[in-house]
């Protein structure tokens, strides 16, 4: 089997990519001629009625499938339904996608705006959970008060990727409103902003302490935050929510902001997208634009074994259909070359220690690994701390056998909690 380095990333010291001082241009993608909305599905037979096949949407409208629930999607254009169909995204999720057809005559829909006098967090959770980067409201909005904390990633977490650095550095006017907003609904009033050590000054008063972590990875990740930043360990099994520690991306805050300026939900999205040859661009395009259209404007063309990684080339999975849309979340799609995938194998543990040797929470890897591939999950959590995994995907990065041991990871994780839920295991 061929065993590759993943995009000349050939030293377990990875260092986050730094933006210069000057910032790039940011790169706009037209709205595409289809948009596609991934909301999320309650039953696994029906599709509610309560949208159909050519019903108008003005932009910014929200769209609910269950009136009676906080699940909805948000459309950026303005247009009709073309499509409803069910989807099945990573680890057997259910979505609908709705897809619309954007008429090009733009009404926005004005239903938030008229709220915003008054901002409460039922507000921001029922209009911006869904917005450009994802924010956790729901999480915010069901914690009752548990939290505490509010950690602004000003550094994406993962290699390669400089969204949430970029929006931070550029946005500040932004990221102050949002900060002030989330004080106000929450209640919270110890917000941290996470950055790069070297890039601690420049944010001047934005109402938030501005930490710095090192600027390589894994420094980003909410574990390792916890841990260098707050000095607290986060137990195997908990969360750092169970902590009283909740995360943000800087975009989530600046949508926040941007929304309680302008009075309209942002439902464009930016991300990092890194060609075949390496050169990374700052995108902005609508939620919901095919991964197709992104590289088309760039003239990218994808060839047999060629991978789409949608998120860091630590974390981030694999995109198989060019049709497949950007989400709130997605900050970075990685075009590699065939030549320069990390490609997996069957090979055997060889008992190197590698992994054991890269872990940032000291797992026994080489012993958790022989559990994992066996399906033996409930032994993985009880006797090698599957729990204690911050899932950096150090292990696999530097296998010698290249052994998706990350991925098997994620499956152990998913295949346990859903042996927990009944319902779930027999959808
Ligand atoms: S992904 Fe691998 S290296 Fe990272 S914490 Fe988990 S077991 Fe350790
Ligand atoms: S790095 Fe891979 S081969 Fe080496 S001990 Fe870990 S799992 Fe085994």
């Amino acid at each position: 089997m061929i065993k590759k380095a993943f995009l000349g990333l050939s030293t377990p010291q990875i260092e986050y990519a730094m933006l210069p001082a000057h910032l790039p241009e940011i790169e706009k993608i037209p709205t595409p001629e289809r948009i596609t909305l991934f909301h999320p599905k309650k039953d696994a037979f029906n599709i509610p009625s309560t949208l159909g096949i050519g019903d108008p949407v003005k932009t910014g409208e929200k769209l609910s499938l269950y009136p009676d629930q906080n699940f909805y999607v948000i459309s950026p254009v303005s247009g009709t339904i073309s499509s409803l169909s069910p989807y099945t995204g990573d680890f057997g999720k259910s979505y609908i996608a709705i897809t619309i057809t954007p008429d090009g005559n733009e009404i926005i829909d004005d239903t938030f705006q008229q709220q915003i006098q008054s901002p409460t967090l039922e507000l921001v959770s029922n209009y911006l959970t869904g917005a450009p980067g994802n924010p956790p409201l729901n999480l915010l909005a069901e914690s009752n008060g548990s939290i505490k904390t509010i950690v602004i990633r000003g550094l994406d977490p993962d290699p390669l990727v400089a969204t949430n650095q970029y929006i931070a550095q550029s946005r500040l006017k932004n990221l102050k409103k949002g900060i002030q907003i989330l004080k106000e609904v929450t209640a919270v009033q110890d917000i941290i902003v996470i950055t790069a050590g070297e890039s601690v000054q420049g944010y001047g008063h934005i109402g938030a302490q501005v930490k710095g972590v090192r600027a390589t990875y894994p420094s980003a990740l909410p574990h390792m935050v916890m841990k260098d930043v707050l000095g607290q360990v986060v137990p195997a099994g908990k969360t750092c929510e169970d902590l009283g520690v909740c995360f943000f991306n800087a975009e989530a805050v600046i949508s926040i902001g941007r929304a309680f300026e302008s009075g309209q939900i942002p439902t464009s999205k930016i991300l990092t997208f890194i060609k075949k040859d390496e050169t990374p661009h700052i995108v902005e395009t609508s939620i919901g634009t095919p991964i197709g259209n992104i590289l088309e404007a760039f003239g990218e063309t994808v060839n047999e074994y060629d991978r789409i990684i949608s998120g860091g080339p630590m974390t981030g999975s694999a995109v198989y259909a060019l049709e497949h849309p950007v989400q709130p979340d997605t900050d970075s799609i990685i075009v590699v070359d065939r030549d320069k995938a990390a490609y997996i194998s069957d090979y055997p543990c060889i008992n190197c220690g590698e992994c054991v040797r890269n872990c940032p929470a000291k797992i026994q890897v080489n012993m958790l690994v022989r559990f994992l591939e066996a399906n033996q999950y409930e032994e993985a959590a009880d006797s090698y701390d599957l729990y204690s995994c911050i899932e950096c995907g150090l292990c696999s990065y530097v296998c010698v056998s290249k052994i998706p041991i990350f991925q098997y990871i994620k499956l152990a994780k998913y295949e346990l909690e859903r042996a927990k839920i009944p319902e779930a295991a027999d959808a």
